[in-house]
């Protein structure tokens, strides 16, 4: 059994307002008295303002996927934390591997967004892994602790801050890291995160995030250190993704 456990919805570039309002309602009653489990659900920033109001009165929390680490001004395109919060953000995702890969984002600009995350209010669900070319190398080890002595480089006070462990193969390819890679991996990120930021490092959940589905759920958040899931794909329908809250809710003591 489990104390907690998190499973956070990355919808990437899908889904318009209007999706997310009835995805709520669906998922709503498919998850009738499900509250152990904390959702988080991450839409495109054109749906935040309006998810949230789907959202009063549901156990659930929201995300947004990215965000500018100034305050305001000419940085065309992005959004600030302030826009987050004021449209009902609680978290907020950073350094997924595909702003690190099709967007360039480096550990310094990263590290720039959690800390404007944390000291504007909002929980960072901060992103880290390995390319194949990188674990095959046998660099996947020196690659996390850059990633996370980098990234979180400054950091006083973590609270609430989440941290997802998603090997760059696993993300979107339906090859889901097993129960040793994982666990090995978990291990490796709380010991940087506690080499980072000292003793309080070991109270931060670690998701495993990379082609979690309805089926291999169960046996992946079995696996030691791992405190939820970061999904993307079986994100998106809801008969998939309460399939994945009612495996991890299965597991969390009451
Ligand atoms: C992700 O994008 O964070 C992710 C884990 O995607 P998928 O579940 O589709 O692999």
């Amino acid at each position: 059994m489990k104390l907690r456990g998190y499973v956070a919805a990355n919808w990437k570039m899908n889904k318009t307002a209007e999706d997310a309002r009835s995805f709520v309602e669906k998922s709503s009653k498919l998850l009738l008295n499900m509250e152990k489990a904390k959702v988080i659900f991450c839409p495109p920033f054109t749906a935040l303002f309006d998810m949230d109001k789907s959202l009063q009165g549901k156990p659930w929390f929201l995300g947004a996927q990215n965000m500018h680490w100034e305050a305001s001004g000419a940085f065309t395109g992005e959004v600030s934390s302030a826009m987050l919060k004021a449209s009902g953000v609680q978290y907020v995702i950073l350094g997924h591997s595909e702003r690190r890969h099709q967007f360039g984002e480096q550990n310094d600009w990263i590290n720039k967004k959690v800390l404007k995350a944390l000291s504007s209010g909002l929980k960072p669900i901060f992103c880290v892994g390995e390319t194949l070319d990188e674990r095959q190398s046998g660099n996947m080890e020196e690659v996390l602790k850059t990633q996370i002595s980098e990234g979180l480089q400054g950091t006083n006070d973590p609270s609430g801050m989440l941290i997802a462990y998603e090997p760059v193969w696993a993300i979107g390819t339906g090859q889901n890291a097993n129960e040793e890679q994982i666990e090995e991996a978990h291990k490796l990120v709380s010991t940087f995160v506690c080499d980072s930021l000292g003793d309080i490092g070991k109270d931060i959940p670690v998701l495993y995030g990379g082609s979690v589905n309805s089926e291999n759920a169960g046996s992946l958040f079995k696996a030691e250190g791992v405190d939820g899931f970061l999904v993307g794909g079986a994100s998106l329908e809801p008969e998939s993704f309460s399939e994945i809250i009612k495996e991890v809710e299965t597991f969390i003591k009451e």
